[in-house]
């Protein structure tokens, strides 16, 4: 192979540009390492931009509240100043070790093979999240005639249910948080849930509760109607099977998600049931140079706790353990911020 048909092998390349992966990119680049982020997602900010881009987030220190999207913007504003590589829109389906591009016979490095390209980089961090989401979807033919045509299992702007009649299927914080932040603008919103206990927050089911959306508890979905777009609903009390029929422009199912490791089940990795990897307390997995950070990394003896705040300190463990690893004589301390960004 010449020189030039070398493809580039970077320092560190991150599985996922949630806010885990997004804050992985900065560290990196504060430490100086080549660093390139993937995520399958045409969009960075993983779980907030595509489940709850509109809501509140409470417990990010620091800040008394931060819209999702807004944070999503701040994490990648401060992951791109280091000038890190994104491909997006990448699905990362294997992952092998192979001899180091133009390196010596017995240097190695990872490639990370995706739907588009091969990725070569010398180690890596999984902040793959809950692995590839989909949606729970309902058994219902007329909910696949109006999907994106009135119907919506992720919200993509709340600006576009203004003035609007808006169905929302779901007792979880997902229907909820879209109850709420669709009532203030919304003509007339309703929540249909089939039980009369909520998986969501107390504090928003209270909320949710004192709102102006009109609650029907043990309700279902019959069927979608509308003639090209969505005009009505027939939903049924699933105690009486009385029906009910609603006119809505819109409906939003949040039914909850299915999350699968997907493709890195077949890495090789050590995993812990269907969702976490394995990782030792300096955020290894069992691969050498492969470090995992987020909700999909789970500790020995420990219980998940997958909040944003927790990938923010695993990613930083993470990506330092991988910097002591991949410099000689490095320290996996990083030094303060405030001296590696002076003259920035
Ligand atoms: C409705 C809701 C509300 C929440 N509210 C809060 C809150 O208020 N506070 C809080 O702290 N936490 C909250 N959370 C949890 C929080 O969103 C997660 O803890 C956080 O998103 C985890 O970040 P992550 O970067 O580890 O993973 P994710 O956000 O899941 O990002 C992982 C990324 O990896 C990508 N990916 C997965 N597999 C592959 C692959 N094979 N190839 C390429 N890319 C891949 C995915 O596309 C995704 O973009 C909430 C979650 C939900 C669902």
């Amino acid at each position: 192979m010449n020189q030039s048909a070398q493809p580039q092998v970077f320092d560190l390349t991150i599985i996922g540009a949630g806010p885990t992966g997004l804050f992985g990119a900065f560290y990196a680049g504060m430490r100086e390492l080549s660093c390139k982020l993937i995520d399958a997602l045409p969009q960075p900010g993983g779980q907030i931009t595509a489940l709850y881009p509109e809501k509140k987030i409470y417990d990010t220190p620091g800040l008394v509240s931060i819209v999702g999207k807004d944070l999503v913007e701040n994490l990648f504003d401060q992951a791109a100043q280091w000038g890190a590589t994104f491909a997006l829109g990448e699905q990362c389906d294997t992952l092998k070790r192979v001899p180091l591009p133009g390196g010596k016979p017995d240097e190695q490095c990872w490639v990370i093979g995706t739907s588009k390209a091969d990725h070569y980089t010398r180690a890596v961090v999984i902040a793959a999240g809950i692995g590839a989401f989909r949606p729970v979807k309902l058994e219902n033919e007329s909910v696949d005639r109006f999907e994106d045509n009135g119907v919506v299992y992720f919200v993509r702007k709340i600006e576009a249910y203004a003035g609007k009649r808006v169905l929302i299927i779901g007792g979880g914080d997902s229907a909820v948080d879209w109850a709420l932040a669709t009532e203030p603008i919304a003509q007339q919103v309703t929540l249909i849930h089939r039980r009369d206990a909520f998986r969501a927050h107390d504090l928003s089911v209270n909320k949710l509760m004192q709102s102006k959306v009109d609650v029907k508890l043990f309700n279902e979905l019959r069927e979608l109607q509308g003639d090209g777009k969505l005009e009505r609903a027939v939903i049924f009390d699933n105690r009486s099977h009385e029906e009910t029929t609603l006119e809505v422009d819109g409906a939003i199912l949040a039914l909850g998600f299915k999350a699968d490791l997907g493709p890195l089940r077949e890495w090789g990795l050590e995993t812990v049931g269907r969702r976490y990897l394995r990782v030792n307390s300096k955020m290894e997995t069992n691969l050498p140079l492969v470090y995992a950070a987020g909700d999909l990394a789970l500790q020995e003896d420990l219980d998940p706790l997958n909040l944003i705040v927790i990938g923010y300190g695993q990613v930083t463990v993470a990506v330092n353990y991988a910097y002591a690893a991949l410099k000689p004589g490095g320290k996996v301390f990083p030094g303060h911020s405030s001296e590696k960004m002076a003259g920035k």
